[in-house]
C-alpha cells in the first residue's frame, strides 16, 4: 500500500502548481524540495510574464494566464494586472527594431508589433535614452519573481499535500519498478507515481538521461534596483532571441511591486553574481539612463532549464512504468509553467487522458 498517490520532487513553479492541482483533484500528495520554495529559476527570474514568439508555447503561456488570473483572484499574494504592461523590445540600432516588428506581425500577429523610431520613443516610453529605437507588442505582465510560486505552495498546503522542504530526493526503483523516492537521508518514501520537476537538475534524476541530457543550465544573474521612475513597459533587448541563448549578456528591466529586476546574462557555467553587477548596470544604462543613479538592493544568479529543442519535455518517462518529468521551459517557465504543470498533472492521475501535443512529450528527444 503507497502512503502517498503521487510525490513530487522539486518545489518550482512547476512542481508547487502541480501539487495544488493534483491535490484539490483528490490526490494524497507529497513534495520534495531540497533547499526552499522558489530557490531555483521560479523564485529568481526577472519576473516578466509574456508571449513566447513560438506558437506551441504560445498556447501554453494563453492556458497559463487563466489559471494565474485564477490564482490572483483567489485572494493569495500573487497579483495580476488587469491588462498587460506592453513589452517594449528595444535597440540602439533602429534596423533592427524594425526587422523586429516586420517578423513578428507574420509570425505572430496576435502581438500587433509596431515599430518605434527613436523620434517617437520619447513618446512612448520617456526613460529610454535618446537613439533607442522599439517594437510594441501587446503582451507583457510583470509580477513579482517569486509570488506565483510562493503562492501555488501555500495552496498545495491548504489543500492537504505534505510539503518536505529541505529533502533531496531522488526516484526509488526496486526490480526495475518504481517504488517511490528515495532521500539523501536514506529514508525511502512510498508512492505509487513519482513526477520529477526538478527544473534544471531533473536529467541527473530520471533514469537514462544523465549520459546525454535534454536540458541543460543557462545561468541567469539579476540585479535589483529601486527607480524613482520606473520605466511603464517590460523592457527586452531586441537581440534576446526566441531560446535566449544568442548571446552571453541582453538587457531587460521588468518593473514589479517597486523592484526593478535588471537582466541578463546566459551563461554556460554558474558565475559570481557580484562581478556581474557593473558590466549589467552599465549595459542598462545605455538603455535607460536612470539606472545611473540608482540603488541597488540586491544581485541573484540561477540556472535556466533550457531543453534540447527550446520546449518542455512533459509526461510519462519512456521505459519507467509510473515515472513522469515536467522540465526545461528555459528563459519561458514563469511564462508557461501553470498550463505545463495542469497538463502533466492531468497525465499523471488519468494515466494520459489529457490531449497533449506531440511537440510537448517527453519520449520525443
Ligand atoms: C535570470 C532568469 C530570469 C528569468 N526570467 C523569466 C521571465 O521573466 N519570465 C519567464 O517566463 N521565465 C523566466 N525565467 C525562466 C523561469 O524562471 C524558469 O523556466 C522556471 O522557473 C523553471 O521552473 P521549474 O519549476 O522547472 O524549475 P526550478 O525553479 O529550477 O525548480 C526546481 C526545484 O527543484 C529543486 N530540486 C532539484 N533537485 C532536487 C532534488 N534532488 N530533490 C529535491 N529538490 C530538488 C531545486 O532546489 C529547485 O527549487 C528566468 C530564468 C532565469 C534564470
Amino acid at each position: 500500500v503507497s502512503s502517498f498517490d503521487v510525490a513530487i520532487i522539486g518545489g518550482g513553479i512547476i512542481g508547487a502548481a502541480a501539487a495544488a492541482y493534483m491535490v484539490e483533484a483528490g490526490a494524497r500528495v507529497v513534495l520534495f524540495e531540497r533547499a526552499a520554495v522558489g530557490a531555483g529559476a521560479s523564485g529568481r527570474n526577472s519576473g516578466a510574464l509574456q508571449h513566447p514568439y513560438d506558437p506551441v508555447l504560445a498556447e501554453l503561456h494563453r492556458r497559463s494566464l487563466a489559471l494565474y488570473r485564477q490564482l490572483a483572484d483567489e485572494g493569495s499574494d500573487f497579483q495580476l494586472a488587469s491588462e498587460p504592461a506592453g513589452l517594449l523590445l528595444v535597440s540602439i540600432a533602429e534596423t533592427s527594431a524594425a526587422t523586429a516588428a516586420a517578423e513578428l506581425a507574420d509570425a505572430a500577429p496576435e502581438l500587433a508589433p509596431i515599430f518605434v523610431s527613436a523620434d517617437e520613443m520619447p513618446a512612448v516610453e520617456p526613460t529610454l535614452a535618446a537613439g533607442v529605437s522599439g517594437c510594441l507588442l501587446a503582451t507583457g505582465n510583470p509580477v513579482a519573481p517569486a509570488a506565483a510560486t510562493h503562492a501555488f505552495a501555500r495552496r498545495a498546503g491548504d489543500g492537504g499535500a505534505v510539503l518536505r522542504i529541505g529533502e533531496d530526493a531522488a526516484p526509488a526503483m526496486a526490480d526495475g519498478r518504481l517504488t517511490g523516492v528515495r532521500l539523501a537521508s536514506g529514508e525511502t518514501v512510498a508512492a505509487g507515481r513519482v513526477l520529477v520537476a526538478a527544473g534544471p537538475w531533473t536529467p541527473a534524476l530520471v533514469p537514462g538521461w544523465a549520459e546525454r541530457p535534454p536540458i541543460r543550465r543557462t545561468w541567469g544573474v539579476v540585479v535589483t534596483t529601486t527607480l524613482a521612475e520606473p520605466p511603464g513597459h517590460i523592457l527586452e533587448e531586441v537581440e534576446i532571441d526566441a531560446t535566449g541563448s544568442r548571446q552571453d549578456f541582453a538587457f531587460s528591466l521588468v518593473t514589479a511591486g517597486g523592484a526593478s529586476s535588471l537582466g541578463s546574462t546566459f551563461l554556460d557555467h554558474e558565475p559570481d553574481p557580484a562581478n556581474l553587477v557593473v558590466p549589467l548596470l552599465e549595459r542598462g544604462q545605455q538603455f535607460v539612463p536612470a539606472l545611473a543613479g540608482a540603488r541597488v538592493t540586491g544581485v541573484r544568479a540561477c540556472a535556466r532549464p533550457v531543453s534540447f529543442d527550446g520546449r518542455p519535455l512533459i509526461g510519462p518517462v519512456p521505459g519507467v512504468a509510473d515515472l513522469f518529468v515536467c522540465a526545461g521551459h528555459g528563459p519561458w517557465g514563469i511564462s508557461t509553467g501553470p498550463a505545463s504543470a495542469w497538463l502533466v498533472s492531468q497525465l499523471v492521475l488519468e494515466g494520459g487522458a489529457a490531449s497533449l501535443p506531440a511537440e510537448l512529450e517527453s519520449g520525443r528527444w
